[in-house]
Formats: structure tokens, sequence, C-alpha cells
């Protein structure tokens, strides 16, 4: 009988002494820190410590592979008001100040993900012991959802790993491996899977406390015992922040200011400072965003998850067409996931060049420490490739991934259909060609759909999942079984040039070349977007996506644009120029070692091409400001589009797409959130003055029209209700 038990966790009386925590949060996959569990560890802690006869404590998680991913998300997101806020940081704050002060010494054992509150309870034991194994990480992720940890995450990690290293992590969102956490000092000892042996740390524990951050490395010492040295990492955080935070985002300067304030005035005044800012960030309007995009992209994969997926047909054999860059990437995906995979070229140079990409990027998870050396040879033996059809006859899935050529994505359908079974789902993943066409003829339509991966593919969490009207419903729900099965997000779009994604990008990518032609420099262009919050600017995201690539895509997005935006020239001068983007080393920017640095050749081949229609207003500021204005106003402007046409179910799927394929500003919630946030008549009014400047692609459409004259509902209650 277990010396404790509570809802979420028991204690065990183990030998000599040992108390044994398990927390095993029911009906979860993984243990999140809820106000249940505080007040059942608090209770815990009370029984262990009134006790009086043990001498170690040591936590540890029922759930296979994983310690604590972090408080409950949900419980975040129902907290009314800045008191609740600062009233749960108090409650996390005083249940793991009483775990750190316990008379006798505590160690967590950490296999799997030991994210935000959880580490920040670790940090609260004296020991940490971490398996060794790529599952195996470290993080505070809040800075991510607009907040800062607020469980003493902020005064004690500094006092465990330095204050540097800590800043890295609170306010750069650094994550650590086992290896790394162990050489920063985070963990004391890893263990391996089978180890029998407890470990040698805890063979005669001691109370641990950290007043202050550790000198243990010469950079620390020479940096970190002075005020200047800590002066000067403060300074170099702020820098990183301005840099890289962007506007309205105020959680990492919070944050930071948490950090100085504990070592400047002692934890207890950190502590406070914690619960102030928990309160301050909470209601901002980046904090309710972040948020609402967690809890919408839980939302959107929870009908495919666990038992839920009752009316799905299982895939598990999968054939891939096309074994380039995302073919081979998402052959990858599958087989990591378990999945028989065989891959097709169409002859043995192309095969040998697709393998080699597979076992590239194989090579790369092992290095990035995601996949151990031993699992590698394993998983390789599940994939096969063949320049026939050897292999395609008893599929699940099909999934082509060809060149964006429509002729030839014909010619592979009527193939697969050949050397298929009945009852195989074929899908195609192209960007931007509509799905029904390339179905034409075939005998079985009802089984086609589109399956658009974002590149890169191990990194972009978003697959937009298309149905044509003959699609099944279940051939749907079957696919989107599949991509929440390869950890992605799947939003059901029409079929419809672009999606939503390469849609709403479309009219935003083509602005920016014309802003090139009225002078504007790229890197200021770029730099405008990244202070938006785009993870990249519009001229960066061609060069990634290739510019032979961005104009075949732009090619076959014209019709949905006819009247609106020109044919650009630019893309196609560039591409005869050789400035293929990143891949060639040279496109709008020149890559040499990592670095990047504007090319004026690609800034005056724009120029020589595009026409310059107007000057936008004086000082660089105000230049940019207008540049900003024209770009995102564009996309809310076909993003209000999409939902008016239907391309997507809802605002929330369009934001959701747009955040997580495009990494569009999350901190703003995605362009229809963003517009409803600054009034969507306001927006209107915007536009309309812009197109009144420069042109009808301006014009504000009839669904953001609409929205603008709805009455809108009292802010608190929008955000209350989502
Ligand atoms: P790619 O040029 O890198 O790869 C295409 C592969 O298809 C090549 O290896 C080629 O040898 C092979 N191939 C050509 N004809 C074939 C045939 N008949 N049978 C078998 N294999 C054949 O192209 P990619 O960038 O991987 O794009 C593939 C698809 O994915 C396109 O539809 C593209 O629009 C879409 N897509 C690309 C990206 C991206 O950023 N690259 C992103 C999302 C979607």
């Amino acid at each position: 009988m277990a010396f404790f038990q509570s809802e979420t966790l028991w204690v065990n009386q183990l030998s000599d002494g040992v108390a044994g925590l398990v927390l095993d949060v029911p009906g979860k996959g993984l243990n999140v820190l809820s106000r249940c569990v505080l007040a059942d560890l608090e209770a815990a802690l009370d029984r262990v410590a009134a006790d009086g006869s043990f001498c170690l404590l040591v936590l540890r998680s029922a759930k296979p592979g994983s310690f604590v991913a972090g408080a409950d998300i949900h419980e975040l997101a129902s907290l009314e008001g800045p008191d609740a806020a600062a009233r749960y940081s108090e409650e996390g704050q005083r249940v793991f100040g009483k775990l750190a002060n316990l008379p006798i010494p505590t160690a967590a054992i950490v296999t799997g993900a030991c994210l935000g509150g959880g580490l920040e309870l670790a940090l609260a034991c004296d020991y940490r012991v971490a398996l060794a194994h790529p599952r195996t990480q470290f993080g505070l992720p809040e800075v991510e959802l607009g907040l800062l940890p607020a469980w003493g995450g902020t005064q004690r990690l500094p006092r465990a790993v330095g204050v540097e290293r800590a800043l890295r992590v609170i306010v750069g969102g650094r994550r650590l491996g086992a290896a790394e956490a162990l050489k920063w000092g985070l963990v004391d000892e890893l263990t391996n899977e089978n180890e029998e042996e407890p470990p040698a740390c805890l063979s005669s524990p001691v109370k641990r406390p950290s007043d202050r951050p550790p000198l243990r490395t010469w950079r620390q010492r020479f940096l970190e015992s002075t005020a200047p040295g800590r002066w000067l990492i403060f300074r170099g955080s702020e820098r990183l922040i301005r840099r890289r935070a962007p506007d309205d985002m105020p959680a990492p300067w919070e944050a930071l200011e948490a950090v100085r304030v504990g070592l400047r005035e002692g934890f207890a005044a950190g502590l406070a400072y914690e619960r102030a800012a928990a309160a301050r960030l909470a209601g901002t309007d980046a904090c309710r965003n972040l948020i609402r995009l967690f809890l919408m992209r839980e939302e959107a994969r929870r009908p495919w998850q666990g038992k839920n997926r009752a009316n799905v047909e299982p895939i598990r054999r999968v054939g891939i067409v096309g074994a380039g860059t995302m073919g081979a990437a998402i052959a990858q995906l599958a087989v990591l996931k378990k999945c028989e995979v065989v891959v097709r070229e169409p002859n043995e140079g192309a095969l040998g060049m697709g393998i080699m990409r597979l076992l590239d990027l194989f090579k790369r998870a092992v290095e990035a420490g995601v996949l151990a050396p031993t699992d590698m040879a394993k998983l390789l033996a599940n994939v096969h490739g063949t320049t026939a059809w050897k292999g395609f006859a008893d599929l699940d899935l099909c999934l082509e991934a060809v060149a964006e050529n429509q002729q030839l994505k014909r010619t592979v359908f009527r193939d697969l259909e050949e050397h298929t079974a009945r009852s195989t789902i074929l899908a195609t993943n192209t960007s931007s060609l509509r799905v029904e066409p390339l179905a034409e003829g075939l005998q079985r339509p009802e089984r086609v759909a589109g399956l658009h991966f974002f590149n890169p593919v191990h990194k972009m969490p978003l697959v937009e999942v298309v149905r044509t009207p003959a699609t099944k419903r279940h051939v749907l729900d079957s696919l989107a079984a599949w991509v929440v099965g390869l950890g992605k997000v799947p939003v059901f779009v029409k079929d419809s040039p672009g999606f939503v994604v390469n849609r709403v990008l479309a009219p935003y990518l083509h602005e920016a070349i014309l802003l090139l032609a009225e002078g504007a420099r790229t890197s200021a262009l770029d730099a405008a977007m990244h202070r938006f919050g785009m993870p990249m600017g519009p001229l960066e995201v061609l060069d990634q996506v290739g510019i032979d690539v961005a104009a075949e895509i732009a090619r076959s997005l014209q019709p949905v644009f006819v009247g609106r935006l020109e044919p650009n020239p630019a893309l196609d001068r560039l591409k005869e120029a050789g400035l293929l983007g990143q891949k060639r080393g040279v496109g709008f920017y020149r890559y040499r070692r990592g670095r990047s640095r504007e090319n004026d050749q690609a800034m005056r081949l724009v120029r020589e091409v595009v026409p310059a229609r107007s000057q936008e207003p004086a000082s660089p500021r105000d230049q940019m400001a207008a540049a900003r204005a024209r770009l995102v106003g564009l996309m809310v402007n076909e993003a209000a589009r999409c939902l008016g046409e239907g391309v997507a179910e809802s605002a929330e799927q369009i934001d959701l797409a747009m955040v997580l394929g495009s990494g569009w500003a999350p901190h703003r919630g995605g362009p229809l959130r963003y517009a409803e946030q600054r009034g969507y008549s306001a927006v209107v009014d915007e536009l309309a003055a812009l197109a009144g400047r420069h042109g009808p692609r301006f014009e504000p459409c009839a669904e953001l029209r609409r929205l603008g004259q709805e009455p809108q509902q009292p802010r608190m209650n929008a955000d209350q209700h989502s």
C-alpha cells in the first residue's frame, strides 16, 4: 500500500528510508501541472515532512518518456484577470518553495521532457538525474506563450547553471538535451534505460541550498562574479531581445528583468517580480493569442488522437513517388513514425540521389540528438526503393511528390491507379495546383486528396489536407489521423489554387517585389516584417523556397488574382540570371559560410523589369511603416477572402494554418485575429486608403467589409470565449 495516495500522485516507502513520489496525472499522455497537482504535491510534501522517518525524497514520472511537460495550459487560459494570474504564480512558488525547503534532500529523476513548470519543479529539488536519451529535454518555453516562468524558474535556474546560460534558456528559448544539461551542471548525473544501480550522486545525499549562481567555468568566474561582468551579460541579452523579439511582445523583457531583480535584490524580491510580471503579461494580447493558438493546435489534432480514431483506415504502408526535397523528407518522417515506406524514382541515378537524401536526413537527425544511432539502422530497414512499381501493389497510402507540373502529376496519378490496389488512398503534395484536375479521368476519384506538407518537413507543423468535391469523408479522416500520428497538425482546406497558406502569402511576396522596385532595400523590408513578428521577411522566404519554384507557384496562382495582381516578371528575370536563392548561394541575398548579405544585383534586376508605380514618404522610418502596412494589409485581405470563399472552415482554421504553415506572427494570433483585434472597420478603412494610393489590389474584400459592419463584441468577451 502506498504511503500517500492522491488523484495525481502517490508516494511509496522505498528501501533505506527513501520516499518515492510518482507523478501520474490521470487521463493524459503527459504529466501537466494543474492546481490539483500542486495541491496533491503540497499534501504529499506535508506528509513526508511530518513523518520524519525518510532520509531522501525521489520524484519521478509514471508516464513513459516524459517527466512533466509544463503547466496545464487549459488552466492558464481560464485565469481571469491579473489577480488570478498573480495568485496562480504564488501557488506554484509556495509549493515549490516547500519542496526546496523540505528538511530532507530531494531528487528529480528525469526521463524525457522536463519543460516549463516541470523544470521549475525539478529545479526545486537538490539533485537532478537524467536519462541519457534523445527524448530527454530541458527548457523553459513560457516566453513562447507570452509569459515568463513564474514558479521560481527565473530565480532558481541562474542559481543552478549561471546567469548567462540561464538567460539563454529563459529568454532565448534554448532547450538542452541530457548531455548538455550535465555539462552545464543542470543535472548531476546521467543514467541509462536499463540501469539497475541507483545513481551514485544519491548514495549520501545532502541538502544543497544555492543562494548565488555557480562559478564553474572561467567565463562564469570572469563575467558573473562582478557587477560590470553581469552588466555586460544583461546588455548582451537586451541586444538579443531587441534583435529577435518582435514589437508588442513584452514577455522576454519581463523575464530578463525578473532575473536581474532576483540577482540584485535577492530571491524573495525576484519571486515577487515574477508574480507581478505574470499578472501584467497574462492580460496582454500577445499572451492571449499565443495561448489561444496552443489550444487551437491541440483542438485540431484531438479528433484523431488515441481512442477517438475509430472510423479511420490505418495507414502503415506508404508509397512515395519522387524522393526529392519533399518526398525524401516525408519518407523519413513516415519511417520515424514506424511506417513501412517504398520510394519510387524514374531511374537508378535519381533513385540513388533520393536514397542519399534520405540517408543524409537520418544522419542529421542523429547529429541533432533526436535519433539514437542504434535506431537508425533498424529504421532504414523499413525503407525500400524502386524504379519500377515494386512494392506498390499493397499500400495504404501513396503520395506523389514529383515536380510542380500539372501534366507530370496527371501522368503519375494514372500510373498510380494502374499499379496500386483499389483500397490505396492516392494523395498529392502539390503546393499550388488544384487536385481535381490532376485526378481527372481516374476510376476512384473518391480516394484522391491533397496532402500539402511544408518545407522543411521536420520543422513545419502544418499539413493542409485538401478535399476535392469527390473525396470521401473517411478518406480525409484517415489522412488526418495519419498526419496527427506523424506529429503534425491537419487543417482541412478546399481544393483551390494555393489552398490557404500559399494563397495568402502570394500577394505579400508580390508586394515586396513592388516595394523593391520603388526603391526599398531588401534587408530593410525583411527587417520590417521581423519586427512585425514574421520569422522570415518576404525576400528571405522567396530565397528559401527557391526563385524558380516561387515563379512556378506564382504562375499557378495567377488565375486567382486576375484583375488584382499583374503577372510579375521579376522572378523570371532573377531565374534567368541564375539567382535561384539559397540552394544556389545567391538570390535576393548572397549566402556564404552561414552568413547572408543583401544582393545589389537582385535589386537592380528587379528595378529593370518592374516599373516603380509610387513613391513612399521620405524618412526611412515612415517608409518602412508604410511598407509594413501594405504587406500586412494584403495578407489580411486575402485571408478574409479565403474565409468568404470557404477555403477553410473558419477564421480560426485560417489563422492556425497561417501561423503553423508560414510562421505568421504568432503573438498576433494570425491575420484574421489581428484584424479583429485592430477592429475590422479600421482595417477596411486603411485598405481603402491604400487602394486609393496604390491601386485596386488593396480594395477591401466583401468578407472584410461584412465583418467590419457586424457589431464587434467587447474585447474581453471575445477573448474569454476563445
Ligand atoms: P524536387 O524537384 O526536389 O523533387 C522531385 C523529385 O521527383 C525528383 O527527385 C525527381 O527525380 C522525381 N521525379 C520526377 N518525375 C518522377 C516520376 N515520374 N516518378 C518518380 N519520381 C519522379 O521537388 P520538391 O521540391 O520535393 O517538390 C515536390 C512537390 O512538393 C511539388 O509538388 C512541390 O510543389 C511540393 N512542395 C514543395 C515544397 C518545397 O519547398 N520544395 C514545399 C511544399 C510542397
